[in-house]
C-alpha cells in the first residue's frame, strides 16, 4: 500500500492518504502529551508499542463481533486502517474511580464501582474535552440518538471483552477511552486503545502501567509501557 500525503499531524499519531480513498494509513509517534499539551514529553518506542497492543486488542475486539476500523498492520509503527467520518466525542468506560471522577466526585482512586460508568466528552482541546451528556450532543449535531445508543453498547461491550481479558494477564482495566466514526453509515470503532488511552493496574502490586506515570512524573514509562505489551502479546500475539 503506498503511502501517499499527511492529512493531519495529531499529538500522538499522523495520518496519511493512500492510493484507495477509502483507506488511511495511522503513524505512531513516541511523542507525549498531557493536560491538553501543557506537559510535552518522549516514552522510549511508545508508538511501536501502542500500534503493536492496539492492533491485538482491536482483532480480539473483532473476533468478539466489535467492528473496528482495523485493516491490517503494516509495521512497527504504521497501521492501515478504515477512512471514517469521526464523531466528535470520547466515550470513557469506567470500573474503578481514579483521575477526573475521583477529583470531580471527590471520590478516593481505587474504589471499585459496582456497575461500570459510562462518560461522554466533546473532544475540543480549546475547551479542554468538556464532559457534555446525550442531550448536549444531539443538540449541537455531534451524533443522533441512535448513534449514541449503538456507541454506548458498543463500549460496555468493548469493556466485557477487554476487562476479562487484561485480568487473565495480571492487568486491572481501570478506566479506557474510546473514539467511534462512520464507514457506509455503520459506526466502527476507531482511534486507539492502548496504555495511552487507559488506566492498567498490575493487580499484584497495584503498579500503573499506563500513561498516569508520565502525567504524574512516575518515571520507568517506556518499562511500563513494554510490560503490557509483552503480557499481551504472550497471550495473543
Ligand atoms: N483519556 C484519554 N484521552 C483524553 C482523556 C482521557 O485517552 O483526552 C483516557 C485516560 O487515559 C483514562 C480515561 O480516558 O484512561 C479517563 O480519563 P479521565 O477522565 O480520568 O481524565 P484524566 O485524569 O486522564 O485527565
Amino acid at each position: 500500500m503506498k503511502i501517499l500525503d499527511m492529512l493531519y499531524e495529531g499529538k500522538a499519531k499522523r495520518i496519511y492518504a493512500t492510493e484507495d480513498p477509502n483507506l488511511l494509513v495511522m503513524n505512531y509517534k513516541d511523542e507525549a502529551t498531557a493536560f491538553d499539551g501543557a506537559k510535552k514529553g518522549i516514552i522510549a518506542s511508545k508508538g511501536i508499542v501502542n500500534n503493536r497492543v492496539s492492533c491485538l486488542l482491536f482483532n480480539l475486539l473483532e473476533k468478539h463481533g466489535v467492528a473496528t476500523h482495523l485493516v491490517k498492520q503494516l509495521d512497527e509503527r504504521n497501521v492501515l486502517v478504515r477512512r471514517m467520518e469521526m464523531i466528535p466525542l470520547e466515550v470513557v468506560v469506567r470500573n474503578v474511580v481514579a483521575g477526573s471522577l475521583a477529583k470531580r466526585l471527590g471520590r478516593e482512586e481505587g474504589q471499585v464501582l459496582p456497575v461500570p460508568v459510562v462518560e461522554l466528552y466533546y473532544k475540543s482541546d480549546e475547551l479542554h474535552d468538556p464532559m457534555v451528556n446525550e442531550s448536549h450532543a444531539q443538540a449541537f449535531g455531534w451524533a443522533t440518538k441512535e448513534q449514541l445508543t449503538v456507541m454506548q453498547q458498543k463500549a460496555l461491550q468493548v469493556n466485557q471483552v477487554l476487562q476479562p481479558f487484561f485480568d487473565s494477564i495480571g492487568i486491572i482495566l481501570v478506566d479506557f477511552k474510546l473514539e467511534f466514526g462512520l464507514a457506509d453509515g455503520e459506526i466502527l470503532l476507531g482511534d486507539e486503545i492502548s496504555p495511552d488511552s487507559c488506566r492498567l493496574w498490575d493487580k499484584e502490586t497495584m503498579d500503573k502501567l499506563d500513561k498516569d506515570r508520565f502525567r504524574r512524573d512516575l518515571g520507568q514509562e517506556a518499562e511500563a509501557y513494554q510490560e503490557v505489551v509483552r503480557r499481551i502479546e504472550a497471550a495473543l500475539g
